[in-house]
């Protein structure tokens, strides 16, 4: 049996992870829009490819950050609208 987890953990890690999500579409948009801004500022395209790809990196990055995961081992937690009561992963009850 695992040791409980703090709720208020849990929540901050639900939100931060909400927060994330919120950013991926500007991620992604910033991937294309520099891409787009590499190429008309004459950048060709090998300039425009290696925005789109640090741009992506950082879209990927944002992407990563996203997903709640479990305080207490790191699991994956479902980030649906239900209230979570365990881990999935390690059985820690969120308290
Ligand atoms: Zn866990």
């Amino acid at each position: 049996m695992t040791a409980p987890v703090r709720r208020e953990a849990v929540e901050r890690e639900l939100g931060r992870a909400r927060g994330a999500r919120k950013m991926l579409p500007w991620a992604a948009l910033t991937a294309i829009g520099g891409a787009a801004i590499g190429l008309a500022a004459g950048g060709g395209v090998k300039g425009a490819g290696a925005l789109f790809a640090l741009g992506l990196v950082f879209a990927l990055f944002v992407w990563t950050i996203a997903v709640p995961r479990c305080p207490a081992c790191g699991t994956r937690l479902p980030s649906g609208r239900t209230r979570l009561e365990s881990c999935p992963g390690c059985r820690a009850r969120f308290e």
